[in-house]
């Protein structure tokens, strides 16, 4: 099993490398969201998530992964403000910034390098790894949703909306009361 679980990991390194490739490629660049992409992406999380424990066998305490999945989520619903969206002729634009870049690496290459350097004793924790990302991927696919409607609906009333945070924000105002980033 462990074997099965290394072989696992090697196999996805090229893939991950292709992600972020492509990743790169979209940085600084608008794109436009789209809903059915988030929601497919958000089901792929759990069902990876689901076939790590079913292959593995292993399961960390149920308080510990509830607990690395909500402060995943917590922490992906911060750092989705990273992307900024923007709406243009009824559609909504998303720019990722750097740090979203950063945080996605660095989660991945601790998840990575967890799963293939893992011992038995070890492998739980490398389970609780992919609870804490499958929280992060979560909260921050959920914030860019609820700031997606949120844009669309302001457009309808035409009030200003914060493009990070999603708070309402008066036209007259140049920075966010919310988040205090400047209003684009
Ligand atoms: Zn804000």
């Amino acid at each position: 099993m462990e074997i099965f679980f290394k072989i696992l990991g090697y196999l996805s390194v090229p893939l991950m490398l292709l992600s972020a490739f492509s990743l790169l490629k979209s940085l600084k660049k608008t794109q436009p969201v789209k809903l059915k992409s988030i929601v497919i992406q958000m089901g792929v999380s759990i069902a990876v998530l689901i076939f790590y424990i079913l292959v593995l066998n292993v399961n960390p305490p149920t308080s510990l992964s509830l607990s690395l999945l909500a402060a995943g989520a917590a922490f992906g619903a911060i750092w989705s403000r990273s992307t900024s969206l923007a709406v243009t002729r009824g559609v909504v634009y998303s720019k990722r910034s750097l740090w979203y870049m950063v945080a996605w690496i660095a989660s991945i290459a601790l998840t990575q390098t967890l799963s293939l350097t893992a011992t038995r004793e070890l492998v739980t924790y490398g389970i609780s790894t992919i609870y804490l990302t499958t929280g992060i991927g979560f909260g921050t696919n959920f914030s860019v949703i609820i700031r997606h409607q949120r844009l669309l609906a302001a457009r309808v009333t035409s009030q200003l909306v914060c493009s990070f945070c999603g708070s309402k924000a008066s036209k007259a105002s140049k920075f966010c009361n919310h988040c205090g980033r400047k209003l684009v």
